[in-house]
């Protein structure tokens, strides 16, 4: 068998042109433009990445975007500050502090800050508990990402066997919740878990979020099951030329994709995803916050 690629990149670019539809409604029918703040404490690299790119996304779905761009060495009461004016702005909508924050900053505390009802993140304590009594919350993007994917190759996932591998508090145990909402069966394995290979053989949906490069090979993969790989790993790739490198996902493309039904690749799989989730649940806020009916399709 050959998998069937299931192209993040295509879906990621469907769900942000459903977002931008909602969002030209909101303006003309209402008067109102979905805002989403972002702020990033320091100059990590990746995270400077993730936060023009994410900039750029809102802008072109036609919100507004705001950018609060602190030293590495503010401090948690300057922080909260911002946060507070963010969660007091009506313009504002979502409100994403960008992780990984510096070391001196509490980052539970930080987050839990965030007005829930604007944590376009889903990490607030508040949502964590609403999500895991099936009730409505804001989702992560990332896990939110994959079940729209999972949903939308499956139609109903009820009844299915999934194993999640990683239980972060950012991807696998949101994920796991997500899936169980939905009445998968789930399994939650981890670096403790014995025999992965045989757990991850019962498996209907297989979603790996561990961040080990091609981990998990196509002969632990069920003839037919669905592979989504969250993983972000960059390797070296003398082949591409001196200093070049290449990334990969936490499954082993090819030979999975042989004994898959389908498959998200890396990159072009989840990535893209992630970013489009963020701005389906800044517009979700915003319809909430304005007591309006919510976009269909974009939550969970
Ligand atoms: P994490 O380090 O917080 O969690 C990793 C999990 O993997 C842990 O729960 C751990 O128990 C488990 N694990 C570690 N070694 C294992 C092993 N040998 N067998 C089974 N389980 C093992 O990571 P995270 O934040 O959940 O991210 C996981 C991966 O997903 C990373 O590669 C990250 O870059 C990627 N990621 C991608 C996106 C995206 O948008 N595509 C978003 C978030 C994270």
């Amino acid at each position: 068998m050959t998998a069937t690629v299931i192209d993040g990149k295509e879906f990621a670019a469907r769900v942000r042109a459903q977002v931008g539809m909602h969002v030209a409604r909101l303006k003309t029918d209402h008067g109102i433009t979905p805002g989403l703040a972002v702020v990033l404490v320091g100059e990590d690299p990746a995270s400077e990445v993730y936060v023009r790119s994410k900039g750029k996304m809102t802008v072109e779905v036609g919100m507004k975007s705001v950018e609060h761009r602190l030293d590495a060495d503010t401090s948690q009461a300057d922080l909260l500050k911002v946060i507070e004016d963010l969660n007091n702005d009506p313009e504002i909508h979502g409100i994403l502090c960008q992780l990984p924050l510096p070391k001196h900053l509490n980052e539970d505390l930080i987050i839990n800050s965030i007005d829930p009802a604007k944590d376009v993140d889903g990490f607030h304590i508040s949502n964590v508990g609403l999500l895991g009594t099936g009730q409505k919350s804001m989702v992560p993007c990332t896990p939110l990402g994959c079940l729209m994917m999972l949903r939308d190759h499956h139609g109903s996932i009820s009844g299915m066997n999934a194993v999640v591998i990683g239980r972060s508090n950012i991807v696998g145990k949101p994920m796991a919740q997500l899936l169980l909402n939905d009445s998968a069966t789930v399994t939650i394995a981890h670096s403790r878990t014995k025999d992965l290979a045989d757990v991850v053989r019962r498996a209907d949906i297989v979603v790996a979020a561990v961040g080990r490069a091609e981990m998990v090979p196509g002969d632990w993969i069920k003839p037919g099951a669905t592979v989504i790989d969250v993983g972000i790993n960059r390797l070296d790739a003398p082949e591409r030329g001196a200093g070049k490198t290449r990334l990969v996902g936490d499954v082993d493309y090819d030979s999975c994709a042989a004994v898959a039904g389908a498959i998200t690749p890396v990159p072009g799989g989840v990535g893209p995803m992630t970013i489009a989730c963020l701005l389906a649940n800044t517009v979700t806020a915003c319809c909430r916050a304005n007591g309006l009916p919510e976009p269909e399709g974009l939550t969970a």
